[in-house]
Parts: C-alpha cells; structure tokens; sequence
C-alpha cells in the first residue's frame, strides 16, 4: 500500500517573511542584507539582546503577527505541496508571547480564508515526525530534531542558515528536495 505523505510547512521564514516584520518595527528597511549569513540569531547583529527583540515585537501585540508580509512564493510553495499531497499542514512555533497564536492566526486566515483549519501551532515538531511525513523548515534544529524522530526534512535556504548560498532561489531547491523525497518514499 503506497501512503500519502504528510507534508509540513513552517511559517516564519518559510512562508511568511519575520525578518522583513522585525525591520519594519525598528525602521531598518534593509534588515536583511546587514545580516551574516548562516547565522540565525538576529538580535545582537542589530545591537540588541534577544530579550529586548522579544520586548520590542511584544510591544506591537498580535498586529505584529498578522500583519507579517508573505513572502513573493507563497502560493508557489503551497501549490507544489498540494500537487504532492492533499494533506498538508502548516506547523508552526509560537513566539513568547501569547499574542503571536491570535496573529498567527489571524495571518492564516488572511491568506486562505476565515475557514482555513489546517494549522498545528506547537514549539514541539518534533512530535508530528515519523514516516511519509516531511517537514519543510528554515530551523536546523526543527530539521534535525524531526529526521532523528523518522521524519524527513528539508531545510528552506534563508539567508540565516547553512543553505544561505541558495537563499535567493529558495525554490528551486525546495522543488528538487521534495520530489528526490517522495520518490524515495514510494520506493522503500
Ligand atoms: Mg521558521
């Protein structure tokens, strides 16, 4: 018997642009570009403590979250996760404060409509892994974490981890890994 697979997608910085949110709050337009690559804690490469980033986003409450720009290939990337499997989900972590659920939200809707039910919001992915499951996620640990519990991953190249070097086609690679995966999967 030939199993679906269950696909996964991540919201920040997979489908949604969190950086490009963050700079909007502090008005650094270019927030991205100052980054280093591979490197994924933003705060103190803008001078800040990961406890005052977290202070600074809560100040905007779940409006910070909802009004999260997409980024150019969401529809792209959802489109290409449908042709592969009816069932997909997006898994993603919430913030420290209670108000990125309610945003969250609110951002999910806004993007597939008010019905849209297909969310798992958890910290813990790891717990969704297994086999015909596939994560697509720009965490390292997100990845490891769900490939060391019978998952498989695939790391979204962004600017901020090891795939930095494709984070301009982010796509491109997504495509490629996702159909070596499934085609994999069929076979075992
Ligand atoms: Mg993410």
């Amino acid at each position: 018997m030939i199993l679906k697979p269950i696909i996964f997608l991540d919201m920040d910085g997979v489908l949604f642009d969190f950086v490009a949110a963050f700079g909007k709050v502090l008005n650094i337009p270019d927030i991205e570009e100052r980054l280093t690559p591979g490197v994924r804690n933003i705060a103190p490469q803008i001078g800040m403590t990961k406890d005052e980033m977290w202070e600074k986003i809560s100040l905007h409450g779940s409006s910070f979250w909802q009004e999260m720009p997409e980024y150019p290939w969401f529809h792209e990337l959802v489109d290409l996760v449908e042709d592969y499997s009816s069932e997909w989900y997006i898994l993603s972590s919430p913030a420290r404060s209670s108000d990125s659920l309610k945003g969250k939200l609110e951002s999910l809707k806004r993007m597939f409509g008010e019905r849209f039910r297909r969310y798992i919001l958890t910290p813990n992915k790891r717990l969704l892994a297994g086999r015909n499951r596939i994560l697509i996620d720009d965490y390292e640990r997100h990845c490891e974490e769900f490939e060391n519990n019978g998952g498989k991953a695939i790391l979204f190249p962004r600017q901020w981890n090891s795939h930095h070097g494709m984070a301009n086609d982010p796509m491109n690679y997504t495509k490629t890994t996702l159909a070596k995966i499934i085609e994999g999967t069929l076979s075992e």
